[in-house]
């Protein structure tokens, strides 16, 4: 297959997509988007460490086709596009990719690639699962009570980016539009529009819920701001109860119809919590939660915060999802300062490398990857980062973290 300015494919073939759900082949082609500043540093590593633990897991019967399409800095430096239309083709058309940092371009144009890459692929669910690896150091007392895994809205919110500028003929238009329906804005104000509907909050918890009942996880908590903002945050709340009672009913029960006893055996516990409070029982009572649904803002800061407790972004993988597409991405920036040092932590990239292999079944090769990490930041092998913070650690570069995974796959 040719993808104009990037010439062919690699030969490999096709992730397919029958009855909503995709079909892996043992030689897919998955286009990959090294990133910016640090970005090459990880991508080695991640590349190295994936395809090792494929290799050694399927006895050399599976392998990766790599197909590398640009995306940021050195989209426009070769190109001069910030998000060149191959690169969307491809992973349109390859249907899972993944991708280093990238930097924000300053100025006019494209307001961030990723949110871009999100819309244009309607990724509309971001997945940041966020557990502990022992020896990492962690500003709280118990990190190994964090293992949750939230699922934000990616599409809508106020994070859609639907703004205008203060004193702009926009703003002002519509602050004259908004006073004839009866509420006041002081005049000269910026103005943001927060759009939430009724069908992508219900496919938000829709996939997150299924996820607990796959998983069999205790609990979905839906996180919002709904006692204030009635008509958006609100209705995510009930659209998502709405969701669970009528297309899980089998599967879950509400808190509130648990009248404080236990729930019956195998169902998921659906319930809410308002998101300052949710912030402060992640602090207090993390044990309590394991999957969270929550709109794009409020999933932005939880996520990072829960990253905090288990050893910062640098060790915080995710993904972008839709229905038949999916991008799985470094959680941190491109972190400028370190680019080409082999210093940087690759360990989000690889974990969403984890996340990827997971999302292709190949549960065996993610499983190594995972156990490699734990093993390794058993050993206190660790890059500047961690080993800053870790009496006794044996600090390693990214490539020298990445072969120390590799020796402990
Ligand atoms: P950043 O690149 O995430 O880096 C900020 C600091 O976080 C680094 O200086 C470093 O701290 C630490 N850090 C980040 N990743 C790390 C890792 N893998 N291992 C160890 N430490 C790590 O944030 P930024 O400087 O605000 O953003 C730089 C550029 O990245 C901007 O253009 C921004 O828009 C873009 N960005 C892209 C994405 C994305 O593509 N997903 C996300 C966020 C930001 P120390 O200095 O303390 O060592």
């Amino acid at each position: 297959m040719e993808f104009g300015r990037y010439g062919s494919a690699p030969a490999g073939s096709r992730i397919g997509f029958e009855n909503g759900k995709i079909r892996v082949p043992d030689d897919p082609v998955i286009p990959f988007i090294r990133g910016d500043g640090t970005g090459p540093d990880i991508w080695k590593a991640t590349q190295a460490v994936l395809d090792a633990s494929v290799a050694r897991a399927f006895g050399g019967k599976k392998r990766i086709a790599w197909f590398e399409v640009f995306a940021g800095d050195t989209a426009n430096q070769r190109f001069q596009e910030w998000l060149p239309q191959e690169t969307i083709d491809a992973i349109t058309h390859y249907r899972v990719a993944i991708k280093g940092p990238l930097t924000t371009p300053i100025g006019g144009g494209i307001r961030s690639l990723n949110v871009t890459l999100r819309q244009k692929l309607d990724l509309y669910t971001c997945v940041r699962p966020v557990r502990w690896f022992e020896n990492v150091p962690s500003p709280v007392k118990r990190p190994q009570d964090v293992d949750m895994i939230i699922f934000r809205e990616n599409i809508e919110d106020v994070y859609a980016g639907i703004e205008w500028r203060a004193g702009s003929p926009e703003a002002d238009r519509l602050i004259g539009v908004i006073g004839e329906l009866g509420k006041k804005i002081r005049p000269g104000s910026a103005i943001g529009v927060k759009p939430v509907s009724e069908f992508g909050s219900k496919r938000l918890v829709r996939k997150a819920i299924r996820y607990a009942i796959d998983h069999h996880k205790p609990a979905v908590t839906l996180v919002h701001k709904g006692n204030i903002m009635k008509y958006t945050e609100g209705a995510f709340r009930d659209w998502g109860y709405e969701v669970a009672r009528t297309e899980f009913g089998d599967h879950t029960i509400a808190e509130a119809d648990l009248g404080g006893n236990p729930a019956p055996a195998g169902k998921v516990v659906v319930r809410d919590r308002i998101a300052d409070s949710m912030f402060q029982q992640a602090l207090l009572r993390p044990a309590e939660y394991s999957v969270v649904a929550t709109l794009n803002l409020n999933g932005d800061y939880l996520s990072d915060a829960l990253a905090a407790q288990v050893g910062g972004l640098g060790m915080a993988p995710g993904s972008n999802e839709g229905d038949e597409h999916a991008v799985f991405e470094a959680t941190h920036g491109t972190a400028p300062k370190y680019a080409n040092l082999d210093k940087i932590n690759p360990s989000s990239l690889i974990l969403s490398g984890v996340m990827m292999l997971e999302y292709l079944g190949w549960h065996e090769a993610a499983a190594a990857v995972e156990r490699a990490v734990a093993k390794t930041l058993g050993q206190k092998i660790m890059t500047y980062d961690l080993a800053r913070q870790t009496d006794g650690a044996k600090e390693v570069g990214t490539s020298g973290f990445a072969q120390a995974l590799i020796g402990n796959l």
